[in-house]
C-alpha cells in the first residue's frame, strides 16, 4: 500500500553540479567582476593610445630594459603588497600590515628610480633628476625592503595573545597605505629637489661614490639581522619564503655594489636579476597557498554539502520507510477492527470472533512497533536483533499474511520450497519485511494483468556452497530495460501513490544479512526478484527455529465472510 507521491525523486548529478558553483572557471561573474574587467580593457587601450605616439622612436637595449625591468619589479611587488594587506584582514596581525607597507613603499620607489635613471628617458634622467636623485632612490628601496622585513619579524616575534580580530580591517589598510605612500613620495620628493644638500652617493652618472658602500653595508646588516630574528622563532611557510626572498636581496646587494662594474656591467643586470627573483618569491608562494587553500575550500563545502544533504535525504527516508512500513500493519488493523465491530453489531453479538479480531490487531500493533524500532536500527546502523531461522518458515509466515490481498485479487500461489534447508543467522522481522515487500510488489505488477493467469511463485533453493537463495516471481508487467539498477534507488517509482523506498529498504536488509538482492525478467512474463543469505552450516548449534513471532494467523473474519 502506498500513500504519497515520488516528488522527492533524487536527480543524479545534481550534487556534482552544486560543487561547481564554488569553481573559479565555471562560476559565472558577477556586476562588480564584470566592471573590472571592462575597467582593465579600457586601461590596456588608454596604455596604448599614451604610447602610440613614442612607438616610433628609436631606443637603445638600456632604455627599453630598464623600464621593462621596472614595470615587471612595481607588479609583483604591488600585486604582493595587495595580497599581504588580504592576508591582514584575514589574520589581523600588524606584522603582516608591516609587511605589505614594504612591500608598497619599495614598489612606489620603483616608478622615480626608473624615471630618473640617468640615459633611459632622458640623458640626465625625467622629472628634473640630479645626479644623487636616483641614488638616494635606489638607497631607499635598498634599504627599506629588510628593514620592513625586520619590522615585520620583530613584531611577530612580539606578538602574544589574541589577535586585533575584532578591529576593523579597512582603515588600519587604508592608513597603512597612506603612511607608505607618503614615505615614498617624501624620499622622492627630497631625493628630487635636494639634491644639492643630498649626501654625495655617485661620484658620476655612472660611478659610484665611496659614500655608496653605507647604504649596502647597511642593506646586509638589516638583511642579516631581520635572518636572526626570523630563524629564532617559530617559522610560518610565509617567514621560510622571506627568508629566501632576504638571502636573494643580499646576493643582488652584494652583486650590484662589491662585485659588478657600476651602472649597466654584467654583474649589475644579473643583480637585476636577483632582485626579480625576490620581488616574486612571496608573490608566488602567496598565490600558490591560496590557489591550494582554495582548492581545500571548495573541497571542504562541497564535502560539508554532501554530508547535509545526505542527512537529509537519510531523514526523507526514515520517515518514507516508516510510512511505507507501517501502512500495511494499519491497513490490516483497520480491517480486523471493522470486522470485530461487524461481529459486535450482530443480533447476537460474537464475542470469541470479536476477541480473535481485537488480538489481531493487538498482533499487528506489536508488529508496527518492532517494524519501527527494526527501521530505527537500520538508520541508526545498530545491529539488529538475530537469530538463527528457517527461512521457509519466513516465507510460510509472509505468505499467510499477505492471503487475503491474493484472494481478493485472484493470484494463484505456486509454492517450491526445498526441504531441509540449512538455517540463516538473521532478524526475522526484517526478513519478513523483504518477502512482504517483494510479495506486495508483484502484487501490484500484476493487477491490470487479464489476459494471463497471474501467478506468484516463490522458490527457496540451496544456491552454491555456502548461500540460500530465495525467489520471488509473477506474470506481471515485468521489469523495463532501461530501469536497470535504478529500481534499487531511494525514492524510485512508476505508481501513481508509490513511494520508492520498498526496493531499497529490501536491498539494505539483505546486503546487512551478508546477501544480494537483484531483479530479473521472468519467463515468459512478469518480474523476477532473488536474493541469497549466507547459510549458517555450524553444525555444534541448535536446529533451526520456525520464525512465527506469533501464533499461526487465522484467516481474518473479513475473509471468512467472503
Ligand atoms: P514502490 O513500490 O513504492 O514503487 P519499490 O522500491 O518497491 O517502490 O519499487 C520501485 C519500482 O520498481 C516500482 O515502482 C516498479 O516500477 C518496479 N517494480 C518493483 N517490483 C516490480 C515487479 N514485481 N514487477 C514490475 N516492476 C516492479
Amino acid at each position: 500500500m502506498r500513500t504519497s507521491d515520488s516528488s522527492g525523486l533524487h536527480q543524479p548529478g545534481d550534487q556534482r553540479q552544486g560543487d561547481q558553483r564554488f569553481l573559479l572557471a565555471t562560476l559565472p561573474p558577477g556586476a562588480g567582476q564584470t566592471r573590472l574587467a571592462a575597467g582593465t580593457v579600457l586601461g590596456l587601450l588608454a596604455a596604448l593610445a599614451a604610447a602610440a605616439p613614442f612607438a616610433r622612436l628609436p631606443l637603445d637595449g638600456t632604455a627599453v630594459l630598464l623600464p621593462a625591468y621596472a614595470t615587471a619589479v612595481l607588479l609583483t611587488e604591488l600585486m604582493t603588497a595587495v595580497l599581504l594587506f588580504a592576508l591582514y584582514a584575514t589574520q589581523r596581525t600588524p606584522a603582516l600590515l608591516a609587511l605589505a607597507a614594504g612591500y608598497l613603499v619599495t614598489a612606489l620607489l620603483i616608478v622615480p628610480w626608473a624615471l630618473t635613471f640617468p640615459g633611459v628617458f632622458a640623458p640626465t634622467g625625467l622629472l628634473g633628476a640630479g645626479m644623487q636623485s636616483t641614488a638616494v632612490v635606489a638607497a631607499g628601496r635598498r634599504i627599506g625592503l629588510p628593514l620592513f622585513f625586520l619590522i615585520y619579524a620583530l613584531l611577530k616575534a612580539a606578538e602574544s595573545g589574541p589577535r586585533e580580530a575584532h578591529r576593523p580591517a579597512l582603515p588600519a589598510i587604508a592608513g597603512t597605505m597612506a603612511l607608505a605612500a607618503g614615505l615614498a613620495g617624501g624620499l622622492m620628493v627630497l631625493a628630487l629637489a635636494g639634491d644639492a644638500v643630498l649626501p654625495r652617493l655617485m661620484a658620476d652618472t655612472m660611478r659610484e661614490a665611496p659614500l655608496w658602500r653605507v647604504v649596502p653595508v647597511t642593506a646586509l646588516a638589516l638583511c642579516a639581522a631581520a635572518l636572526a630574528v626570523l630563524w629564532r622563532q617559530q617559522r610560518s611557510v610565509l617567514d621560510l619564503w622571506l627568508m629566501v626572498v632576504l638571502t636573494a636581496w643580499a646576493i643582488e646587494t652584494c652583486l650590484l655594489s662589491f662585485i659588478s662594474g657600476g651602472r649597466f656591467s654584467a654583474g649589475w643586470w644579473s643583480g637585476r636579476i636577483f632582485g626579480l627573483a625576490a620581488s616574486s618569491v612571496v608573490l608566488l608562494v602567496l598565490l600558490a597557498e591560496m590557489t591550494t587553500l582554495y582548492g581545500r575550500l571548495v573541497r571542504s563545502v562541497a564535502a560539508e554539502r554532501r554530508v547535509r544533504d545526505a542527512r537529509l535525504a537519510s531523514l526523507e527516508a526514515l520517515s518514507a520507510s516508516i510510512a511505507h512500513e507501517v501502512n500495511q500493519p494499519l491497513a490490516s488493523m483497520v480491517t480486523n477492527a471493522g470486522a470485530g465491530l461487524r461481529w459486535l453489531d450482530r443480533p447476537s453479538p460474537d464475542l470469541v470472533e470479536a476477541r480473535a479480531a481485537l488480538r489481531r490487531i493487538s498482533d499487528d500493533g506489536h508488529r508496527a512497533a518492532r517494524v519501527i524500532a527494526c527501521i530505527r536500527a537500520t538508520f541508526r546502523k545498530a545491529p539488529p536483533e538475530r537469530r538463527r531461522l528457517d527461512v521457509n518458515g519466513v516465507i510460510q509466515s509472509a505468505l499467510d499474511r499477505t492471503e487475503g490481498e491474493r484472494r481478493l485479487n485472484r493470484i494463484a500461489l505456486r509454492t517450491d520450497l526445498q526441504q531441509r534447508l540449512p538455517p540463516v543467522n538473521g532478524s526475522p522481522v526484517q526478513l519478513e519485511q523483504v518477502l512482504l515487500n517483494l510479495i506486495a510488489n508483484a502484487d501490484d505488477a500484476m493487477s491490470t494483468v487479464t489476459d494471463r493467469p497471474r501467478v506468484l511463485s516463490i522458490r527457496s533453493r540451496r544456491h552454491g556452497a555456502a548461500d540460500i537463495l530465495v525467489s520471488v516471481e509473477d506474470t506481471g508487467t515485468g521489469l523495463q530495460a532501461d530501469h536497470g539498477e535504478r529500481l534499487f534507488e531511494p525514492f524510485f517509482t512508476t505508481k501513481e501513490h508509490g513511494i520508492g523506498m520498498g526496493l531499497t529498504i529490501c536491498r539494505s536488509i539483505v546486503e546487512a544479512h551478508g546477501g544480494r538482492l537483484w531483479g530479473d525478467a521472468n519467463h515468459p512474463q512478469g518480474a523476477a526478484f532473488r536474493f541469497t543469505l549466507p547459510a549458517d552450516d555450524e553444525p555444534e548449534r541448535p536446529a533451526a527455529e520456525a520464525v512465527l513471532e506469533r501464533p499461526p494467523l487465522e484467516r481474518t473474519p473479513l475473509e471468512r465472510m467472503q
